[in-house]
Order: C-alpha cells, then sequence, then structure tokens
C-alpha cells in the first residue's frame, strides 16, 4: 500500500454556446478575432447599468443538471464575488454563491477506465466569464530578445455565460482525473451546450490536490487555470511528488493557490489560499432570484439527448462491439448516428434481399464488424485528409452500408472500396453506380483472367522459379502483380487457382 495516497476535486468552467452573453445583448463569438468589437456598457463594466438574465444559459445548466443526475434547486440566485484584477472591469463577478441551479450529481466514468468508478459532484453554477488578457511579447532593443511589452485587454469574451461545476474530492488518481474531464466534455458536447474545445480556452480546470498520510488528512492545495488535458495531469503528477517530499521530509505543505507554468512543467506558488469570505460574496442587487417554477423542466429533461454512456450501452447489446470499439463510437455523436443507421441500412437490405425477418445480432456481427472497420479506418482516413466532420459527409450511411455489401458479396476488391470512397465522397453517388459507370467491379471468370496470369509468369521469372522451389511468398508474389495489372479488379482467390494451374 502506497504511503500517501491523493485526493482530487476539480472546478470545471466551460463556456456556453448561446447566442448572446450572460447579462447583456452582445453576441456570444468565440471566432470572432477584431478584439473590443462584441461589447456595451454592460459587459464593459460602466457604473449605472443595469444587467438582464440571459435565460438559454440558465436552460442550459439545467439541462446539464438533468445529464449528471443531479437535484435543480427550487431556487437560485445571483451573487457577486468581489475581487481585483485588470480582466475584471467591475470589480466583481455576478455568480452563484449559497443557492446555485443545481445540487449534487454524479458522472460515471466506469467505460474510461479498467474498473467502475462514479465520480459525486458538489454542484453545477453559472457565473460570467472575464476579459481575455493578451501578454504582449517585443523583442528588446539591446539584446534582441524577446520581453514583456504590455498586457493587452479583450472584452470579446468579458460576460460570455460561464458554467462552473464542482466536484466533490472523490478522486484519487491522475487518470481518474482526467477520465473525468473528458468524459465530462464529451456530456456538453453531447447536450450541445457547450463546444467545450480546450485549445480555444472553451474548457477549463482548477484542481484541488491534497496528498494524505495514511492516518491524517492532507492540506489542500489549489493549482487554478489549467487549460489543457496535459497541464491538468502534469500538474497532478507533479503536485503529488511535491508534496510527497514535503510530507517525508517533515516539511509543512501550505494551503495555497499555485498556477501551472507550462514550459517548465511545474507548478508555481501565487497567493495563499482564499477563503470563501476574502470574496466578500453579496446577492446581486440589481437581479431577482429565480424559482425553477419560471422554467419548463419537462421540456427541458426531454431535451436532453441519449448520453454517452446509454449509448456505449445501447451498442453493445444492439451491435455487440469491443469496448475499445464503443468509445471509439460514442467520442463523435456524429459518427456513432452515421454507424447506427448504416448498420440499420445492412438490415434493411438483408431483409428486403431474403424477405427474413432481421438477422440475429451473431448472424450479422460480421457485416457490423466489417463496417466499423471500413468506417474507422477508411472513411475517417479520407475524412481527416479533406478536413471533414461527419456533418459535412456527402457519402450517405445508405451508401456506405451499399458500399460494404458491395465488398463481403465479393462484388469488389478492398482496393477498389478504397478507391471509390473519395469518388463517393467527391460526386454523393451510389457506389453501384460508380462501379456500372466505370467499370470497376470485381472480375472472378477465369477466362478473363488468363491472359494476364499468363503474362505476368512471363513478365517475373524470378518470382516463378522461386515458387517452383517451394516458396510460399512467391504466389503472393505473383497476385499482387496480376492485381497491379487489373487496377485491383481481380479475384484474388482466381487468381491464385490460375497461377496454381498455370504452374503446375
Ligand atoms: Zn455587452
Ligand atoms: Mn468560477
Amino acid at each position: 500500500m502506497p504511503k500517501h495516497s491523493p485526493t482530487i476535486g476539480l472546478e470545471v468552467h466551460a463556456e456556453l454556446c448561446t447566442k448572446t452573453k450572460m447579462f447583456c445583448d452582445c453576441p456570444n463569438d468565440p471566432d470572432e478575432k477584431h478584439p473590443n468589437v462584441n461589447v456595451c456598457p454592460i459587459c464593459l463594466g460602466h457604473p449605472g447599468v443595469l444587467p438582464a438574465i440571459n435565460k438559454k444559459a440558465v436552460e442550459s445548466v439545467i439541462k446539464a443538471g438533468f445529464a449528471v443526475n443531479g437535484e435543480i434547486n427550487k431556487e437560485f440566485k445571483f451573487d457577486r464575488k468581489n475581487y481585483f484584477y485588470p480582466d475584471l472591469p467591475k470589480g466583481y463577478q455576478i455568480s452563484q454563491y449559497d443557492m446555485p441551479i443545481v445540487k449534487g450529481g454524479e458522472v460515471d466514468i466506469s467505460a474510461r477506465l479498467n474498473e467502475s468508478k462514479i465520480v459525486k459532484l458538489n454542484r453545477v453554477h453559472l457565473e460570467e466569464d472575464a476579459a481575455r488578457l493578451m501578454h504582449e511579447p517585443s523583442p528588446d532593443l539591446a539584446s534582441g530578445e524577446q520581453r514583456l511589452a504590455g498586457t493587452l485587454i479583450d472584452f470579446n469574451r468579458s460576460g460570455v455565460p460561464l458554467m462552473e461545476l464542482v466536484t466533490e474530492p472523490d478522486m484519487h488518481s491522475v487518470e481518474e482525473a482526467v477520465a473525468f474531464t473528458k468524459e465530462l466534455q464529451l456530456i456538453l458536447r453531447y447536450l450541445g451546450i457547450s463546444e467545450a474545445d480546450l485549445e480555444r480556452g472553451q474548457m477549463r480546470f482548477d484542481a484541488n490536490i491534497s496528498l494524505s498520510e495514511v492516518t491524517s488528512l492532507g492540506i489542500k492545495v489549489e493549482v487554478k487555470n489549467l487549460n489543457s488535458f496535459a497541464a491538468l495531469e502534469g500538474a497532478i503528477k507533479y503536485e503529488m511528488e511535491r508534496q510527497a517530499e514535503f510530507l517525508e521530509s517533515g516539511k509543512e505543505i501550505k494551503q495555497e493557490t499555485r498556477g501551472w507554468d507550462d514550459i517548465k512543467k511545474i507548478t508555481v506558488s501565487q497567493r495563499s489560499k482564499e477563503e470563501a469570505h476574502d470574496y466578500r460574496y453579496f446577492p446581486e442587487p440589481d437581479l431577482p432570484p429565480l424559482d425553477q417554477s419560471g422554467f419548463d423542466l419537462n421540456f427541458l429533461k426531454l431535451a436532453v439527448p441519449e448520453l454517452p454512456n446509454d449509448k456505449r450501452k445501447r451498442f453493445k447489446e444492439q451491435f455487440r462491439l469491443s469496448d475499445e470499439q464503443l468509445n471509439i463510437l460514442a467520442e463523435d455523436r456524429g459518427e456513432a448516428d452515421f454507424f447506427e443507421n448504416a448498420v440499420s441500412e445492412l438490415e434493411a437490405d438483408f431483409v428486403r434481399r431474403s424477405g427474413l425477418r432481421p438477422p440475429k445480432a451473431d448472424t450479422k456481427a460480421t457485416s457490423v464488424q466489417l463496417l466499423f472497420n471500413y468506417l474507422n479506418s477508411d472513411l475517417k482516413g479520407l475524412m481527416k485528409k479533406q478536413e471533414l466532420d461527419f456533418s459535412e459527409l456527402k457519402i450517405t450511411p445508405d451508401n456506405f452500408a451499399d458500399l460494404i455489401q458491395m465488398i463481403s458479396k465479393n462484388e469488389i476488391s478492398s482496393r477498389v472500396a478504397k478507391d471509390l470512397l473519395p469518388k463517393m465522397q467527391e460526386s454523393g453517388v451510389d457506389p453501384k453506380t460508380l462501379v456500372e459507370n466505370e467499370g470497376l467491379g470485381q472480375v472472378s471468370e477465369e477466362g478473363a483472367l488468363e491472359e494476364t496470369a499468363a503474362k505476368v509468369i512471363v513478365g517475373n521469372p524470378k518470382a516463378v522459379e522461386d515458387y517452383k522451389k517451394g516458396k510460399g511468398n512467391a504466389l503472393q508474389f505473383l497476385i499482387g502483380k496480376a492485381m497491379a495489372e487489373l487496377k485491383g479488379r481481380g479475384n484474388p482467390e482466381v487468381l491464385k487457382n490460375l497461377f496454381e494451374k498455370q504452374l503446375r
């Protein structure tokens, strides 16, 4: 048993993708490149202005509450959290203190670990984002080295709705913390309430880490503003080592707030840990407390789609996929939908052709596996090359299922299938028509292949000699040559028989 065990709690901030900001009508546009255009007196913090609540943002947090099985509080309100920093023009952030929208909740992260684990949540609340600080480097005139010239402030982000989700100190390893954040990111994307793109700063983490000795509880250290999974992982690992060293040498660990240095890969002390009273929270006098009866909870609950864990479970039962395959599909809702639609097309086709009832899971398993493999390798390879996502695909699930049928019925070779995919994407035409138009069907009649086989035998005397000496891979070599000659259209089985016959 390890001497020190870590306890980790997380605070996750996610920008909501509403049309407008949290308390004003300015556009909430994360793609706006020009600084300080989506601003008004309210989100610039001018005195005397009145904020108004964005109802869509509250509804998004209620949906998140349903998705994590939390309790929607009967009443909730906004509070002022006072602190002074250049990114906060009012001198306070409108947040929620003692009456958040959602209480409790949990996220099951078992699918991402090799063991069952449910992370308990403390709360989910709503607040406003701060402005973005841009630290501008410029070359030093004397040395030519880059140094900080000054800090600019972009208020486009100021007042963007920000959801904050707080877990209980319920995780006990780096793996659990990373798995939790990844699953939460996926849930937010399924809900469509946040793009949760870390690279664009739409999701950020604060991690509370304490190492306790087996007999006593540890001191809590908070590492703020972790903006990638790698930073989260690095900060937790670093803190575990740093605190273990302190405990072993009998030094006292200070309760404090630290930051992550992404270049040196260390955490650095920033200030002693704030207590809630440091923020002098008090109810926001310009906003009324809200009551859940002002929201259509039934409607919002119904608007929660099938979530990743439910999808994994259903796909497992319906399609007999491995855990790894389930995780791959669930990671992208568009991909999971495409897969499911293509499989049901395979089934419909089976029923049309045979007049029988849909096949049972194990009889259809081979074509489902074939479909998964082509989707995961060839189709996704093409999409990556052309930088497409599933919504931009001209290849319909129906046409993709047809392609899989043609492969499994040996009407086309896998080489031809590879060539067909970009053509299907370009034209949106179904694979049968393309094969007919371009004469790409698999050639299986011996008569049509004899000439090619003979030509390959004449052209490759060394391989023929090897074959006669009994070298097994010489035959594969000859078949490969013939396939190249036939542009992938020859039936390899028939070619194999032909070579064996002609070289006997
Ligand atoms: Zn504004
Ligand atoms: Mn916050």
